[in-house]
């Protein structure tokens, strides 16, 4: 028997990644997973794995996003996985940046819960809401990473509201904050660093475990977080960081 047999799983930023590996173990662990991604091309390498479906979905995207959520008979877990990580600190950081990376981390959540939670709070079976967060955020200040840090506490504020708006709903609402992931994108912003052989061990040197996370067990916990298993748990940040906030 699976951990997520029965569940619906719908998740954004499946292509790559912290949510490819949150699709393949929900899956794995009898989800039927809507895998959706803004990259179509990157997203067909889910094709046809068993249990997953996959749809192209630009989170950006008023329109879309409600489209897709009426296409959407059932849905049980919604994981917001999407955001950016823009480089620099304040003074590096111009407002075509700032409001990017609002947008993409923080406003493509308030598009998709505006659009899946009166569709799970109208089934009456409660659900689970995980929103992508970052240690680097309200929990931990990281040098230069100050609209990334910016945004990434907005996810934890926005998911602590929502979780008190909703939870007479049966509707729980947590958010994962993760320390260094090595996933594709992490590998290009180190490798377009001026130094990247000591950007490497600079950003290894962060974690007190003395290496990065890897995406699959960034997954273990969204799992967690989508199964029944965690049904008393609502309004938390779930720091996986290696100790790097110790
Ligand atoms: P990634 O950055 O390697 O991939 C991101 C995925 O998001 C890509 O598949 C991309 O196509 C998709 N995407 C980008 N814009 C989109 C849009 N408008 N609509 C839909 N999809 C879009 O993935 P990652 O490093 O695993 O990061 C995933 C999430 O985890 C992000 O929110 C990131 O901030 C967060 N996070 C990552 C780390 C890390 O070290 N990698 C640490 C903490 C938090």
């Amino acid at each position: 028997m699976g951990r997520l047999d029965g569940k619906v799983f719908v998740l954004s930023a499946a292509a790559q990644g912290i949510g490819r590996a949150s699709a393949l173990a929900a899956a794995k662990e009898g989800a039927r997973v809507i895998a959706t991604d803004v990259n179509a091309e990157k997203l067909k390498e889910l094709e046809g794995i068993p249990g997953i479906e996959i749809r192209v979905l630009d989170v950006l995207d008023t329109e879309a996003v409600n489209q897709f959520a009426a296409s959407i008979d059932k849905v049980d877990v919604l994981f917001n996985c999407a955001g950016f990580v823009a480089n620099g600190t304040i003074l590096d950081t111009d407002e075509k940046t700032w409001d990017f990376s609002f947008d993409l981390n923080v406003k493509s959540m308030y598009r998709m819960c505006r659009a899946f939670i009166p569709k799970m709070i109208a089934q009456g079976t409660g659900g689970s809401i995980i929103n992508m967060s970052s240690v680097a955020s309200s929990i931990k200040g990281a040098p230069n990473r100050s609209v990334y840090g910016a945004t990434k506490a907005a996810v934890i504020g926005l998911t602590k509201s929502m979780a008190a708006d909703f939870v007479q709903h049966k509707l729980r609402f947590n958010c994962v904050c993760p320390g260094t992931v090595d996933t594709p994108s992490l590998r290009g912003r180190i490798n377009a660093l001026p130094d990247p052989e000591q950007s490497m061990k600079d950003f290894v040197a962060r974690q007190k475990l003395g290496r990065f996370a890897s995406a699959e067990e960034i997954g273990h916990l969204v799992v967690y977080l989508a199964s029944d298993e965690s049904s008393f748990v609502t309004g938390q940040e779930f720091v996986i960081d290696g100790g790097w906030s110790l």
